[in-house]
């Protein structure tokens, strides 16, 4: 019998957790009222309310809707009534459905079960899905398409390092993680064969500090030529999240990027912060100089220190390592890198799988002094946030 995830992750040794599903909410930052549900591979049974309400086949196609605050369900020919939750069961293994929800959106390819309740008015929808499947459909969101197997083999290990230390971001809501960039981004099923090679060659596999306790997974698109130390974004020390210089990823797609600001808009943005900074926050620019550039976590302006985080997020920035200049039209701002910078670079670890860098190099480079070892391994599942 199936269990929630998060149970046997806090009572059971780790190795359950491989056997074992999770419930990761879907569709969690839209309104859906109705959906076509089609199941595709494998025996499923509907079950409303807990009671069998239909034999699915595989040619059976359901409308659901919301109805007050219970979910109307129909076929094409049959009323089959209103209950207050939907379940779409396997009973056998391998099992899959699309989901398509109406008037005007595509259909997506699930594996599992699909858990559905009524919430405001809206289709609450959480899929029951294999660990590993899930993470597979996370690969193939986060990785991207033709990449090399390599990059996707230390991408897997990652994702799922990540998963396992997140179980508890959404405790009470019914559901371990969502599928947006907040726990991972998950759009369903993987179909590209070296994501799901990869995702099974390394399955189980995660990584470790030298505390055997599942690290913090930071991973982002490009770091521009320098990762950044975990507490100057995140406030949180890591031993194993250093800076580190990484010429892989110089000459790849998001490396370089440029903004454009009138210079009022500029000179705008810059007053109002530094109005809400203190004289705490303002330093002789002898100091300003002396930081590297790649190491600075704060702008510099008439002696303010302004947090470079801020920036990045106030002004939709790709990153917080650029410089500014003036063009014909105002400012512009001239850029490296795209996201956080803090771990793993995905366009590096690209880039090192070309040359032929193993899993394990690409992470020994972005993390320092981890493991790579099954999760059965670990005594104490526990993570590190
Ligand atoms: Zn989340
Ligand atoms: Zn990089």
């Amino acid at each position: 019998m199936r269990k929630p995830l998060l149970f046997l992750f806090l009572l059971l040794p780790a190795l359950a957790v491989f056997s074992t599903d999770i419930n990761v909410r879907i569709y969690s930052d839209e309104n859906v009222s109705a959906i076509i549900l089609a199941p595709n591979e494998g025996n499923y049974l509907l079950i409303g309310d807990g009671k069998v309400i239909d034999s699915v086949t595989s040619s059976s196609v359901y409308q659901i809707k919301s109805s007050g605050n219970l979910l109307e369900v129909k076929t094409l020919d049959r009323e089959l009534g209103k209950y207050s939750a939907i379940r779409l069961k396997e009973c056998t293994a391998d099992c899959n459905f699309n989901i398509k929800p109406i008037p005007d959106k595509t259909s997506r390819l699930y594996d599992d079960e699909l858990l559905i309740s009524n919430s405001g008015g809206y289709l609450k929808m959480v899929n029951i899905v294999e660990f590993e499947h899930y993470i597979a459909g996370v690969v193939e969101c986060e990785a991207g398409h033709r990449r090399p197997s390599e990059y996707y083999k230390a991408q897997a290990i990652i994702c799922r390092t990540y998963a396992l230390s997140n179980l508890t971001r959404h405790y009470g809501e019914e559901y371990e993680l969502c599928d947006l960039v907040h726990c991972q981004v998950y759009k369903g099923a993987a179909n590209i064969p070296d994501i799901l090679e990869a995702v099974e060659t390394t399955k189980g596999l995660v990584i470790v500090d030298n505390s055997n306790h599942l690290i913090n997974a930071g991973y982002h698109s490009n770091c521009g030529g320098y990762t950044v130390n975990s507490e100057d974004v995140w406030s949180l020390s890591l031993p194993y999240l250093r800076a580190v210089k990484d010429t892989f990823c110089l000459n790849q797609l998001h490396a370089t990027w440029e903004k454009h600001f009138s210079t009022i808009d500029w000179q705008n943005y810059l007053s109002k912060k530094e109005a809400t900074l203190s004289k705490r926050d303002t330093r002789g620019e002898n100091y300003w100089d002396s930081i590297p550039e790649q190491k600075r976590v704060y702008f510099y302006d008439k002696g303010y220190l302004i947090p470079l985080k801020d920036m990045r997020l106030e002004l939709s920035l790709h990153s917080t390592y650029f410089t500014v200049g003036q063009d014909s039209i105002g400012i512009v701002l001239k850029g490296r890198g795209n996201g956080h910078r803090v771990g793993f670079c995905q366009e590096g670890a690209i880039h090192m799988a070309e040359l032929g860098y193993s899993y394990l190099q690409m992470l020994n480079f972005y993390y320092q002094g981890v493991q790579v070892t099954d999760f059965s391994a670990i005594p104490v599942a526990t993570g590190t946030k």
